[in-house]
């Protein structure tokens, strides 16, 4: 991701509020003698020594409303939100819903699929994605196994690269895609293209 971002002149800001937990070894790429330190430090570290472009990466080792409130800058070119709950991820799409594109991403209740949504200023927002979505509900599985964990950042990867690049090659027909290894459910074609509905409080204003 650092080195996709670099090519673009971009900087890297990882906000994330978690320290690194044994639990977390074996599915986050974190070595045992990160436990306990800040994940967002941890991982603008890594993130550096991935690319040989001068890429700058700054940890904020805050949740994303914590930095919020304390007046951090959180400036960006492009935002993504891959984090294991609805209510941070709806506060992420409404903080940057009018400046700048968001890409959130999700893993799946049974650990074997995840998805992806980019939100753009003025077209469908997260909400509109999931309008059923009880945000203070907490999310049945966060990870369980690094396969689809991999798999999603794959399409968050993807995601930034279509919004980075302007290369023909790279063009992107949709705006939500789901991936499930089982093959049981894959993302049906009508979902594909999420569009803005006139009821929402955030994005229903605009025409698309
Ligand atoms: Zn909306």
């Amino acid at each position: 991701m650092a080195h996709n971002l670099a090519r673009k002149c971009y900087n890297l800001n990882v906000c994330d509020g978690d320290e690194v937990r044994t639990e977390n070894l074996g599915t986050q790429k974190y070595g045992k003698e990160d436990v306990g330190r800040s994940k967002a430090i941890v991982t603008a570290e890594y993130s550096a020594k991935r690319t040989s472009l001068p890429v700058k990466t700054v940890g904020v080792p805050y949740m994303f409303s914590e930095a919020v409130k304390k007046g951090i800058n959180l400036e960006a070119n492009i935002v993504i939100a891959f984090t294991d709950s609805f209510l941070s991820r709806f506060e992420v799409s409404e903080y940057f819903y009018e400046e700048k594109p968001v890409v959130s991403a999700g893993l799946g209740e049974s650990g074997t699929w995840g998805w992806a949504f980019i939100q753009k200023p003025e077209k469908a927002c997260l909400r509109c994605c999931f309008p059923e979505v009880n945000p203070n509900k907490t999310a049945g599985c966060t990870g369980l196994t690094i396969d689809s964990v991999k798999l999603t950042s794959s399409l968050v990867t993807y995601a930034v690269d279509t919004l980075v690049l302007d290369h023909y090659y790279r063009e992107r027909s949709w705006n939500y895609r789901k991936i499930d290894l089982s093959g049981f459910c894959a993302c049906p074609d009508e979902k594909v293209k999420i569009k803005r509905s006139e009821e929402c409080g955030l994005c229903g204003n605009f025409k698309e």
